[in-house]
């Protein structure tokens, strides 16, 4: 049987629980992502896509239901756990791409490897050959100001991959690029975690890029249903 990478089980969460302004996102979503797995999350925004990748990734905690990540449930973990958990084995990328402004494209790369414990000249190589596969190994000493949007967001891509996580979860990942450059950008996203046999869960209202994935599942109503 091949590998589960990430196991969401009954998940539900409610904002303002018992206010008027209560809002029950997520009703009880189940859903298993297999190692080597890229599958694309489509729903309209406001269905709650966000709040179930920060679920998926350790960043927000659910109200009931169960979270695995790499065959460990991280039921009634301590936060300590969890931040080591989401560190090694969870990389996330977001619309906007959310590099530090003072340090390098490179540095940028090689920080969260040295909170990961790694030496600084292995994190170094790592982060060259990360900028490499994404074709902007030459902008490893600019700083995300000087980048255009396109290379700004493969910067935040091999962030994510740095620590050479078991799943990438992906907010949007293209939204803020025009259509060209979203095309180019996924490409390289997709070679990426292609060829290092990542499981990814791809949140997109891009039915063209969801089409590339492969699966497809829709946030309705607060379930997950498969399309
Ligand atoms: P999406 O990513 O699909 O656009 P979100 O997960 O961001 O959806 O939000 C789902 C719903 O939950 C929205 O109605 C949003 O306004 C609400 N919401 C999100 N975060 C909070 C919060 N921290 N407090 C209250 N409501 C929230």
């Amino acid at each position: 049987m091949s590998e589960t990478v990430l196991q969401l089980t009954g998940i539900e969460k409610v904002y303002n629980r018992g206010a008027p302004n209560e809002v029950h996102v997520l009703r009880g979503a189940d859903l298993t992502v297999k190692r080597g797995e890229v599958v694309a999350l489509v729903a309209p925004s406001g269905a709650g896509k966000s709040t179930l990748l920060h679920i998926a990734g350790l960043l927000d905690t659910p109200d009931a239901g169960t979270v695995d990540i790499g065959g460990q449930s991280m039921q009634g973990r301590s936060d300590r756990k969890r931040t080591a958990v989401r560190r090694s084995d969870v990389g996330f990328v977001y619309q906007f791409h959310h590099l530090l402004p003072e340090f390098t494209a490179l540095e940028n790369i090689v920080l969260p490897q040295l909170a990961n414990g790694v030496a600084r000249g292995a994190a170094d190589d790592r982060a060259l050959e990360l900028l490499d596969s994404v074709g902007i190994k030459d902008r490893a000493s600019h700083r995300p100001g000087a980048l255009s949007g396109g290379e700004q967001q493969r910067v935040a891509f091999c962030r994510a991959m740095a620590n050479t996580p078991k799943l990438l979860l992906a907010d949007e990942p293209t939204g803020n690029l025009d259509p060209e450059t979203s095309d180019r950008v996924f490409g390289a996203l997709m070679r990426l975690v292609r060829e290092t046999g990542l499981s990814a869960l791809v949140a997109t209202h891009n039915l063209e890029l969801a089409g590339q994935m492969d699966r497809r599942i829709r946030l309705d109503g607060g379930y997950l249903r498969q399309d």
